[in-house]
This record gives structure tokens, C-alpha cells and sequence, in this order.
């Protein structure tokens, strides 16, 4: 038998309780971190009015969409940058050109679809 911290009231509990003696608490052994986590989810709109918790949650969802879909072009950059330093096989600076011209050519038209809509 051991003694914990109740999540609730930070008061000693034993291990082997059913319920937290000083706050009558059920759950107080829940996971210090996914109660933090939910506890965030839970009053995060007392915080931050509901409709910017969508954006900040859908940001950071297109956040990691836009770098997982950049991982090519970030590494074949790398490549290049470092043409001089390191000897690579051919085959691995003709991919990278390749992945290069390929992501320049998308962002120059995502570029002039941006101006067409704008202005
Ligand atoms: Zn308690």
C-alpha cells in the first residue's frame, strides 16, 4: 500500500481507495497529463471564445499537412545547399532538381492564383 496525491484536492490518499478521503473524489489517481489535456478541452472556451479555438485547431491541423507535404522539398534544398560539402550519387541531385522545379513550379502558381484573387 502505498500513498498518492489526490488530482482534485492535492490531498494524501492511499493507494488502494476507493475514493479521496478529504474530496470524496473517484477519479483521483487519473493520469496527471491526459487530465491536464482535458481539462484544457473541457474549459478552453472559458479561455478562448469557441470560435477561435476552431481556428487555432484547424491551423494547427493545415500546419502539419503543409510541413508533412514539404518534407520532400526540405530535404532536396538540403541536398542542394550542400552539394559542395558532401558527394552524393548522381541519381540523388537529379531527384532533388526534380523535387525542386516541381515545388517552385506549384508555389509560383499557387502565387499567381493568390494575385488573381486578391486583386
Ligand atoms: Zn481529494
Amino acid at each position: 500500500m502505498s500513498i498518492t496525491e489526490c488530482i482534485e484536492c492535492n490531498g494524501k490518499v492511499s493507494t488502494t481507495a476507493k475514493a479521496c478521503p478529504h474530496c470524496g473524489a473517484e477519479d483521483y489517481k487519473e493520469n496527471a497529463y491526459f487530465s491536464f489535456v482535458y481539462n484544457v478541452v473541457e474549459n478552453g472556451s472559458k479561455y478562448f471564445p469557441a470560435p477561435m479555438m476552431g481556428v487555432i485547431g484547424y491551423t494547427m491541423i493545415v500546419a502539419y499537412i503543409w510541413v508533412l507535404l514539404n518534407i520532400p522539398f526540405i530535404v532536396a534544398v538540403a541536398v542542394e545547399f550542400t552539394k559542395e560539402a558532401v558527394a552524393l550519387p548522381n541519381v540523388i541531385y537529379k531527384w532533388s532538381s526534380w523535387v525542386i522545379d516541381i515545388y517552385v513550379d506549384f508555389y509560383i502558381a499557387i502565387y499567381d492564383l493568390l494575385l488573381k484573387m486578391l486583386f
